[in-house]
């Protein structure tokens, strides 16, 4: 008695892959043969015939599913080496391009090319939950149709986007006091907020910095301070003629200048007989330190901070 024998549809190849090769080899990578990274397969090979021969090439996916292991496995390009960019476009297309050129070629599961009674179609479109779906026959079409569902265009990636990613200065975040790229602020993102933990605050303060106010900083009347130092700038407004500090932090109050603090409505002065050592931060260096924290991307400070104010100007119209 003979056997039945289905015809076993030629699978095609991924590559120098056989598809029963992929299966196994997708398998190992991904932990199991997803549809998505089985057709993913078929996708970087297509694309790759379109690139020349010795390209140095770079990678783009267009979804956050599969696809990007499908060019991990198959290509150079990995997420770590900074030559795959995964965007969450929800679509399922991917595109390989020259590194040096932005050349490239873009391939899609095409919608148009899909048989309309294929698995495959109730699969992309989720006709049925997944416990649904025949996932034999999703895998026979896959290995049967190949590249035949797919197409391809030719795309070119601008310039500017092609500027290599590059850390910039590192510097050590002022909260959690880990090195991190100074271009992304006065904090590291996790202390910016970004952080993924649950419950995850790392905000310490320098144990040097005295908070509140030191008890040594005293209040006196303005004439009794002579001799004293001025622990702060002390701004001068005559209206309309001029505006500008009169004391700068450090400067000794003399016998001419009690007048002159009166003069100012200063009746009360700020001293100290501490030592006005490293747990004193000067107003214009916390001026900085805010700025540093308010400025971003299209906003820089103008000018050396004095009397504790600092400029913030915008780099940019709108
Ligand atoms: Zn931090």
């Amino acid at each position: 008695m003979s056997q039945a024998c289905d015809l076993q549809p030629a699978f095609k190849n991924i590559g120098d892959h056989t598809f029963e090769e992929f299966i196994e080899m997708a398998t190992l990578f991904h932990n199991y043969p997803a549809p998505g990274l089985l057709i993913g397969g078929y996708m970087v090979e297509e694309a790759r015939k379109h690139m020349p021969e010795g390209t140095l090439y770079e990678a783009i996916s267009e979804t956050t599913w599969c696809l990007p292991d499908a060019i991990q496995m198959l290509t150079p390009c990995t997420i770590g080496n900074g030559w795959m960019n995964v965007l969450n476009l929800g679509r399922y297309a991917m595109s390989l391009y020259d590194k040096h050129t932005g050349e490239g070629v873009r391939v899609w599961l095409d919608i148009h090319k899909i048989p309309k009674d294929s698995e495959i179609l109730v699969w992309l479109m989720k006709e049925k939950p997944k416990q649904e779906q025949d996932s034999e026959k999703l895998r026979r079409e896959i290995g049967g149709y190949g590249a035949d569902i797919l197409s391809t265009t030719p795309i070119t990636i601008p310039k500017p986007k092609l500027i290599k990613r590059s850390k910039g200065k590192v510097t050590p975040c002022s909260s959690c006091g880990e090195p991190y790229p100074s271009a992304h602020g006065a904090l590291c993102r996790a202390c910016q907020g970004e952080s993924p933990y649950a419950g995850h605050t790392t905000l310490s303060m320098p144990s040097n910095i005295v908070f509140p106010v030191p008890e040594e900083l005293k209040t006196v009347p303005a004439n009794t301070a002579l001799g004293k130092n001025a622990v702060h700038d002390m701004t001068s407004i005559l209206p309309g003629t001029s505006k500008g500090a009169a004391f700068k932090r450090g400067d000794t109050f003399g016998a001419g200048d009690l007048c002159r603090l009166q003069q100012m409505g200063k009746n009360n002065v700020y001293v100290t007989d501490a030592e006005v050592g490293n747990d004193w931060v000067h107003e214009d260096d916390c001026a900085n330190a805010f700025a540093t924290a308010m400025c971003g991307t299209g906003v820089s400070t103008k000018g050396e901070p004095h009397e504790g104010k600092v400029t913030l100007i915008a780099e940019l119209d709108g």
